[in-house]
């Protein structure tokens, strides 16, 4: 069984994920984000695709995906399933990948559905339990059961309970691997401490008398805001406004009407209290043109989030020169945008709006909300989880390196990967270590073991001048070498023990060289083990890091100095060995990208540190000579 990452792993890219099993392909989401995912980089006869939620970079590649495999079946929640095809029929993807509706139509309409906390049996090896992600009405993680191994599929998850969607509620589970997003944020500002600012601002605008227009995409934030602005005045904490909704909205809050009962979060009876009070409406022309002529204050929520297309585009035009009006983004907005644009004025600066020059009079704020949640909630979550497998995706490399480094220290038997786009991970490796428990790893030991399977494998090496990958696959796995690879880290590590035991065994102490041939050939191996775990993103590091650090090892070599491990008892006698050895170092390892140092790079940092330690200048001389 492997997992395929082919997009999404860092936030802006569309999510898709390709579980393969027995030459079946089990799809994770399939999205659209600026671009389609690379359809061509699927190897497998795809069977199954799981969507969690009806977010274009989760969804919005559905259409093209289901012509290239029309066998396979599709599985979601009701509501994703009436979201996804408002999604679907976005202007974006619609009209820039030529889907006619009749396809979204055709597609939808094959879409097994599934319910929240139902196992479904897939075939004889698969099952299936969605479970409540909160973040999006409709929204669920997918706990699957392959054979015997469990994998959850978080999906994007709200950490905080939110106001209508709820919180993602995994419960307790016995879990292998999960696969998690990480698009949370590092201050502590949490979603309900955003949009009360937002609410905040909303007050004074429309106490001064002016309209607030958000521009803001159709499903999730827009409803939770609307609802949470309902409730204030409901509760009397503010002055009552309409709320009106405009563009894709009006389809996204039938749906929402439509699944109220389903809805988790704290104020889901405000949103239906206020959408049969009429407090949130849906806009047609007539009212639509109403709100414009009028100077009652009122808040519009609109798509494009943008400002690309749209009625938004519509009302802020109607009220950028009104200086008591507010426009209010709720979340990044994209370069080289009118948004944009608007958000980098100054007050009374000419915008150029599609052609026409405005000189801006109305305010502008920027409140950056983020449904998911801070990376102090992911933590408190992860500490409290019996969490034994993590891959972390859909996040920026800055949240990441955080929960990383967090994680190495507090859980350190964990396995733990953020793998890249296109990297390839065999889970049955995975699963089998996090069903290990290894909190105390030695690396002595590890040592220890490796310097005997390096002994056994020169021996063989000797008799057939090849390494087989059988042979070594089954040493490394008697030896259990692989359940070390549980991070980057220790992957690392492993990598340069065995170059440091090779290189050990490959002296030739007769000649006073290293000949590096069997060290390569034996990194190479371990490089796949380690590939096979860690994703064919980490072979650069590795060989990188070799390279950066190879001068600093041929240093430890020519002095002799620091301890038996950094000098592994060689002895290069004098500057011709050392130049033959560099040179089998660089003919063997220049097919990594790795080159050999050169003699004045190492001259130079042997004579800082004999300089340092007056005791080794005996052996820097007997290389370089006396200076
Ligand atoms: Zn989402
Ligand atoms: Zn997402």
């Amino acid at each position: 069984m492997k997992i395929k990452f082919i997009g999404g792993c860092t936030i802006g890219k569309p999510n898709l994920i390709v579980i393969s099993h027995n030459k079946e392909g089990i799809v994770l989401d399939c999205g659209f984000q600026y671009e389609m995912p690379e359809f061509d980089k699927i190897d497998d006869e795809i069977k199954h695709i799981f969507i969690s939620h009806a977010h274009a970079d989760h969804i919005g590649g559905l259409t093209i995906l289901k012509r290239k495999f029309p066998e396979a079946n599709i599985y979601m929640s009701e509501p994703t399933k009436d979201i996804g095809k408002i999604t679907l029929g976005s202007l974006e993807i619609k009209s820039k990948y030529r889907i006619p509706q009749s396809d979204i139509e055709e597609v939808m309409s094959e879409v097994k559905v599934l319910n929240e906390g139902e196992i479904s049996k897939i075939n004889d090896e698969i099952k299936v339990q969605p479970i409540s992600a909160g973040h999006l009405l409709g929204a669920f993680s997918y706990l699957l059961k392959i054979d015997s191994s469990y994998i959850l599929y978080t999906g994007d998850i709200s950490l905080t309970n939110l106001p209508l969607a709820g919180q993602f509620s995994p419960g307790y589970q016995d879990i292998d691997v999960v696969i998690s997003e990480s698009n949370f944020t590092l201050g502590e500002e949490s979603f309900m401490d955003s949009i009360s600012k937002i609410a905040n601002m909303v007050i004074s605008t429309i106490k001064t008398k002016g309209k607030v227009v958000m521009p803001i995409p159709a499903a999730g934030r827009a409803q939770e805001i609307a609802t949470f602005l309902a409730y204030k005045m409901i509760q009397k904490e503010m002055p009552y406004a309409n709320i009106y909704v405009d563009g894709s909205l009006k389809d996204v809050i039938k749906i929402y009407d439509k699944y109220s009962y389903k809805l988790k979060g704290p104020l889901k009876d405000y949103y239906i209290n206020a959408r049969s009070s009429g407090i949130i409406k849906a806009i047609d022309d007539e009212t639509r043109k109403n709100i414009l002529n009028s100077d009652t204050p009122c808040i519009i929520m609109t798509t494009s989030a943008n400002l690309k297309h749209g009625p938004s585009l519509t009302y802020v035009q109607n009220i950028i020169l009104d200086e008591r009006s507010l426009i209010l983004f709720t979340g990044k907005v994209e370069e080289k945008t009118l948004a944009k644009r608007i958000l980098n004025s100054k007050k009374g600066e000419l915008i150029d709006f599609y052609g026409v020059a405005l000189g801006r009079k109305c305010n502008t704020q920027l409140v950056e909300t983020n449904e998911h949640g801070t990376v102090g909630e992911y933590l408190r979550l992860l500490q409290k989880s019996a969490l034994r497998g993590l891959l972390l995706i859909h996040g920026n490399d800055i949240i990441k390196d955080y929960v990383t480094q967090f994680l190495l220290k507090e859980k350190r038997g964990l396995y733990l990967n953020d793998p890249k786009d296109f990297d390839v991970i065999n889970l049955d490796y995975v699963v089998r270590l996090t069903k290990k428990v290894a909190e105390n790893i030695d690396v002595e030991i590890i040592e220890f073991i490796i310097e005997k399977i390096v002994d056994e494998i020169k021996r063989e090496y000797e008799k057939t001048r090849s390494l087989s990958d059988a042979y070594f696959i089954k040493l490394i796995e008697e030896q259990d070498i692989y359940s070390y690879i549980r991070n980057k880290e220790n992957a690392k590590e492993l990598f340069f023990i065995f170059f440091r035991y090779a290189t050990k065994i490959s002296y030739n102490k007769d000649e006073g060289w290293i000949d590096f041939r069997f060290v390569s050939l034996i990194l190479e191996k371990v490089n796949t083990i380690i590939e096979e775990i860690m994703g064919k993103g980490i072979t650069k590091e590795l060989f990188k890091q070799l390279n950066d650090t190879a001068a600093k090892f041929f240093k430890n070599i020519i002095l002799r100095g620091g301890t038996m491990k950094a000098q592994l008892g060689i002895n290069i006698p004098s500057k011709e060995q050392l130049i033959k050895t560099l040179e089998s170092f660089e003919k063997n390892f220049s097919v990594f990208d790795v080159k050999s140092p050169t003699l004045d790079e190492i001259e130079k940092l042997c004579r800082t540190e004999a300089i340092q330690d007056p005791s080794l200048k005996i052996n820097y001389e007997k290389i370089f000579g006396k200076k």
